[in-house]
């Protein structure tokens, strides 16, 4: 019996598009996991192979390359791709975050630059807010991007960069004014082939999610173009950035509650194979209640994620219900995760169990995003 009720927002359309996201996400990403872990980083060619089968920016208007549908595809992309059991690919913030920011922010010529090109996999986008002194406090950014003539100068440091070492247009926050707060910020599109100063730094050695590229990056002097600026005028990137975040929030509550589910499912599974003491692990009443409460847990969570997903398709989920979601749900799969964890024993602590992974991926959710004692602050505002 499935864990949790078909969402209220699903049709016959996104079933049969669910078939094309799990045949790519089993024959594509679940194979690899080792092989991607070992070079932390996933194949290149993955985002051709995406694009090709039209897997990138699913929620992208066609006219600009997308795929012409809605979050409620992205949503499912990002199911099937925790049913595989994937941490590495970033196609969340590439599809997810970096085309809407383009598509949502952008000029017209910068749409039809940049779009069609993220589709296809041509290019790997990345965004760039995180640096060594300031991740939360987003205002404080040091990157600077000065006017020189018909280009900015920018200068700067960013890390924990998702898809760092590919990325090859990348949304930097950066202060157009750094004499300002918030109203200083602008986002400026780096596109890397061939940018004079920039570097890129090392994959950062993660306790988890081992195949994704999250590096350091490093801008010198870097000339960029005033084509370049997100949506052509400066000062705007906060604005930015607070009508974006909800979407983002939501992306990582999504993978939340798909990998919730993933660990429950094996789990249960586990436990009925496993025996001790002459009978199933399953049968032990603590094994039984612990995995009841876990699944009341997933309900639950898929119960408020399906109202914020419909919320979103609508164009009404607020920041206030995206924090909400977002903590709630990150919160409750790293408990789940623990809880299923203890359920395998020792072998829940071996690298080539997935819920060890499904361990180790669950903590770092608390943290990116928006750390959830950022999100608790932003709906104590509205109280
Ligand atoms: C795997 C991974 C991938 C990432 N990907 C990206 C990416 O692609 N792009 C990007 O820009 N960044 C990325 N990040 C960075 C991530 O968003 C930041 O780590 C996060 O926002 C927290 O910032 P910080 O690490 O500087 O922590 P800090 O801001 O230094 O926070 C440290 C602690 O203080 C707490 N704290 C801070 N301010 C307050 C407050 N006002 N009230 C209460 N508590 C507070 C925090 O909650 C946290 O517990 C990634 C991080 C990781 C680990």
């Amino acid at each position: 019996m499935p864990l949790t009720q078909r969402s209220s927002w699903l049709d016959p359309d996104l079933d049969s598009f669910r078939e094309l996201a799990h045949s790519f996400c089993q024959k594509e990403l679940a194979p690899n996991h080792e092989r991607w872990s070992a070079a932390k980083q996933v194949d290149r060619e993955l985002w051709r192979k995406a694009g090709e089968v039209g897997l990138l920016c699913l929620s992208i208007p066609e006219e600009h390359g997308g795929g012409g549908g809605t979050f409620a595809h992205e949503a499912i992309l990002l199911e099937e791709q925790a049913r595989a059991g994937d941490d590495a690919w970033g196609n969340a913030v590439h599809s997810g975050i970096v085309a809407h920011y383009v598509s949502s922010c952008g000029t017209e010529d910068q749409k039809k630059r940049w779009l069609p090109r993220l589709a296809s996999g041509d290019l790997v986008g990345a965004i760039a807010m995180t640096e060594p002194g300031t991740g939360s406090d987003l205002q404080n950014v040091k990157a600077k991007a000065i006017r020189d003539g018909d280009h900015y100068v920018l200068n700067g440091t960013k890390t924990f960069i998702t898809n760092g070492s590919q990325a090859e247009l990348i949304i930097v926050v950066a202060k157009t004014d750094p004499g300002e707060a918030a109203k200083g910020v602008s986002l400026v599109m780096v596109e890397t082939e061939g940018a004079e100063g920039f570097r890129r730094g090392r994959v950062l050695d993660k306790i988890g999610m081992h195949g994704q590229d999250t590096s350091e990056l490093f801008f010198d002097d870097v000339r960029v173009p005033i084509e370049n600026l997100l949506g052509g005028v400066e000062g705007q990137g906060f604005i930015h950035l607070m009508q974006q975040l909800p979407q983002e929030r939501l992306i990582i509550a999504v993978s939340a509650v798909a990998a919730m589910e993933g660990a429950v499912e094996q789990t249960i599974q586990y436990t009925k194979e496993r025996t001790a003491f002459g009978r199933e692990i399953f049968n032990f009443q603590n094994t039984r209640f612990k995995l009841a409460e876990a699944a009341t847990e997933v309900a639950v969570c898929k119960a408020y994620l399906d109202q914020c997903i419909e919320r979103h398709l609508k164009g009404e989920l607020d920041v206030t219900g995206a924090a909400m979601v977002k903590w709630w749900t990150t919160d409750r799969l790293s408990r789940v995760a623990d809880e299923c964890l203890q359920l395998f024993g020792g072998y829940g602590y071996m690298n080539e169990y997935p819920i060890a992974r499904a361990w180790t991926s669950a903590r770092v959710q608390r943290i990116f995003g928006g750390t959830n004692e950022i999100m608790k602050e932003i709906i104590s505002r509205t109280l």
